[in-house]
């Protein structure tokens, strides 16, 4: 991304520092390669990465979790991050789950929202597996809350999206939180 150089400059100077002084002369470069793996995600598309199996008759609930993301906050740019938790009844298709963090990584890679985030996994698996229900969690911290001194600086933003006995079950529903817990 060497022609955001320029722009990265700009920026420090906008900021009240001198993008020529030693220690900032090749900041931009360097910032400028950071943000081709914090926006890494958007070259990719995350239903190429992931392989499908067909299932041999597991008909219990399946279930990835702790998977750590990185991600960048689209209306500050500040990082927020934290744990995924992913969980689906098959139907008649599964995921490598080694997949499911490959699939995050993908979507968390790009601007976002955490809504949209847990949103976009949630909906990219009921696409993938058409299984008979997903649930997803995410706990994050987000750096534009803690950074920029706003109250509750110790918060933790959860969210959730849940399809099929997931959302319409309260037992599944238990179930998968208890064995994210
Ligand atoms: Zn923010």
């Amino acid at each position: 991304m060497t022609n955001l150089e320029p722009l990265i400059k700009k920026i420090i100077a906008g900021i009240g520092d001198d993008p020529d002084r030693e220690g900032l002369i090749e900041t931009p470069k360097r910032v400028a390669k950071s943000f081709e793996k914090l926006y890494g995600g958007y070259k990719k598309d995350p239903k190429k990465a992931v392989t499908v199996f067909d299932n041999e008759g597991y008909d219990e609930m399946i279930i990835a979790r702790d998977i750590d993301f990185y991600s960048m906050c689209e209306h500050h740019m500040l990082p927020f991050f934290g744990k995924v938790y992913v969980g689906y009844l098959p139907d008649d298709k599964i995921i490598g789950l080694s997949k499911i963090p490959r699939m995050v990584e993908i979507f968390a890679r790009r601007l976002q929202n955490q809504e949209r985030l847990t949103k976009q996994i949630a909906d990219t698996l009921m696409e993938l597996l058409k299984p008979n229900g997903v649930g997803v969690v995410i706990k994050a911290t987000h750096l534009c809350m803690k950074a920029r001194g706003v109250e509750k600086q110790n918060c933790e933003i959860t969210t959730s999206s849940f399809t099929g006995p997931f959302r319409s079950n309260l037992n599944t529903r238990s179930e998968f939180l208890d064995l994210i817990k």
